[in-house]
């Protein structure tokens, strides 16, 4: 069924709580595993329901945020969906603790009940209000955002429609976009921090009221972490230090030279190439017939999957005002239909947006079809995002189709900036271990530990005079700072993951891409070190991957 035509209703939050209460109360009288199992599948039918009605909602409200029908829509989620969440732990609680446990873990797999375990600890009845007072900040934040008004260029852009102008060609506008760009921000500057500091404060406090120090610990276990610690993720970070922060250094060396300027500034971040970053050639809706044909010729398995897109018409790409900011991929269950959701803008963004979410929206198009046990379609961000990264570089070589004779600068640009943004990922990282660590609800006192964290991940970063950012106002642009804490790092590990595969596609493309279709069906049904074993991939927190990704490529 085409996007467009799938019917919306809300979500009865009476009757779904009522579904919910009448299932956890079977399975605590349920008498044998099969009984279980088959409360299960009801289980997932009231679950699969619930989440499509949300998830068609939230599309909706996202491509225009200033729809009144489906804004209210979110405000009704925003104060449901803590307690249906909070009733859904409950049945999973009660699956958790069922003497017929073992015959279940046959069923849905161990991960499901590691799954569970994290659910459990990061949800309880007496933090619901909070929950729901942060969702409503979210969206507060989202609705800021997506409505920026900046002039520029004789008109009144958004942030994703003044993109081009940030990393276009001539110098003085870039200039001119910055400081519109920063102008924007120090005008809201207030209004975030005040959403962030409230954030903070909530997220700590729902920390505090399950027994945790500080939310960190809890955020660990709302991404769902369950293989690897903090501890793990401070010596990634430290890794990222030696090996990406000289490397990265070394390439803006060279991009400044080949800029011919006598120094770098902030507003040459991101362009490659003194006459400018390879803009795609057509439209908007030429990019995707681009993709159709690129993932025909790419294998039988992307060609049924994106001609599967193309028809149901599972896309809002396309830049408008009032539509929320950034690029992501959800999935409908019923329809088992994945959808993609972007902002295109005319820069080579574009295209690595539709690859990156593509990954993703092909894993979910292939576990969903592969193992169609709700709890293993998806897997944790850090297998995830290989899904989406691996799949960028698997596409390099269809770069034509949308670059023309642009398409080797385009490579280039695109292995440039993948790299280069390694430090910044762990720089996000190690700020927000430090704002909810150091309980930093300070405005000030955060742009201080943003401004000193600036200088060891992203040492050749000169603000060239403006104040605002160059004293550390940088970090408010960061959306996934405000919607989902922690969650950054995820990118910088599975980094690792899909430079691997780079490496090994230059050696054999077919034995790479046997291996990454291998890790995609698999989806989320077995546990993180398994799945990277599936996948033919080392372990990127081991001492050493990260140097040797980048030693197998030849790059340092
Ligand atoms: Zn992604």
């Amino acid at each position: 069924m085409k996007f467009k035509e799938m019917p919306y209703k809300r979500v009865d939050y009476d009757k779904t709580a009522e579904q919910f209460k009448t299932l956890t109360k079977r399975v605590k009288e349920a008498k044998s595993g099969e009984e279980l199992w088959e409360i299960h599948q009801e289980y997932y039918k009231v679950y699969q329901n619930m989440m499509d009605s949300m998830t068609i909602a939230e599309i909706r409200h996202d491509g225009n945020t200033a729809d009144p029908f489906y804004a209210a829509e979110k405000d009704y989620y925003d104060e449901t969906a803590p307690m249906l969440s909070s009733l859904a732990t409950d049945y999973q609680r009660a699956l958790y603790e069922s003497p017929y446990r073992s015959f279940m873990e046959e069923k849905i797999g161990k991960v499901a009940f590691a799954t569970m375990d994290n659910a459990i600890k990061s949800m309880d009845e007496s933090i619901i209000g909070l929950m729901q007072e942060e969702n409503a900040l979210t969206t507060q934040y989202n609705k800021l955002i997506a409505s920026a008004k900046i002039p520029f260029d004789g008109q009144v852009c958004n942030l994703s429609l003044l993109r081009p102008y940030l990393t276009g060609n001539d110098r003085t506008v870039r200039r001119q976009a910055w400081k519109a760009y920063s102008d924007y921000f120090m005008t809201v500057a207030d209004e975030l921090d005040d959403i962030y500091d409230k954030l903070v404060k909530n997220r700590t406090a729902q920390a505090k009221a399950m027994g945790y120090d500080n939310y960190i610990q809890l955020g660990y276990y709302r991404m769902n972490r369950n293989s690897y610690d903090r501890n793990d993720v401070e010596n990634f970070r430290r890794q990222v230090k030696e090996v990406f922060v000289p490397f990265a250094e070394r390439v803006h060396e060279i991009r400044r030279k080949r800029l011919g300027l006598e120094k770098l500034s902030y507003i040459d971040n991101e362009v490659y190439f003194k006459e400018g970053n390879p803009d795609p050639v057509g439209t908007a809706q030429e990019i995707l017939e681009s993709g159709q044909k690129m993932y025909a010729e790419l294998s039988p398995e992307t060609k049924e999957f994106f001609d599967f897109m193309m028809e149901n018409e599972l896309f809002d790409v396309f830049g408008r005002k009032d539509k929320k900011q950034g690029g992501y991929m959800t999935y409908l269950y019923q329809y088992h239909s994945p959808f993609i959701f972007a902002n295109f803008n005319g820069t080579n963004a574009d295209v690595n947006v539709l690859t990156h979410e593509a990954g993703h929206a092909f894993e979910a198009y292939t576990a969903s079809r592969n193992i169609p046990v709700l709890s293993q379609t998806f897997s944790t961000a850090e297998i995830s995002e290989i899904h989406s990264m691996a799949m960028e570089y698997f596409t390099l070589p269809w770069m034509h189709l949308f670059f023309g004779e642009n398409a080797e600068k385009q490579k280039k640009a695109y292995l440039w900036d993948s790299l280069e943004a390694m430090p910044y990922m762990a720089c996000v990282d190690e700020f927000q271990h430090r704002v909810y660590a150091e309980n930093l609800t300070d405005a000030m006192e955060r742009r201080k530990v943003w401004h000193e964290l600036e200088k060891i991940y992203l040492p050749w970063r000169d603000y060239d005079g403006n104040e605002f950012l160059g004293q550390g106002g940088f970090w408010m642009q960061k959306q996934h700072l405000f919607m989902c804490p922690f969650y950054y790092i995820d990118y910088a590990v599975s980094r690792v993951g899909a430079l691997e595969y780079y490496g090994k596609m230059q050696e054999d493309l077919e034995s790479a891409w046997k291996d990454y279709y291998a890790l995609c069906r698999q989806g989320g049904s077995k546990g993180y070190h398994e799945l990277l074993r599936i996948g033919n991939l080392s372990d990127p927190f081991k001492e050493g991957t990260i140097y040797n990704a980048l030693k197998k490529l030849n790059l340092i």
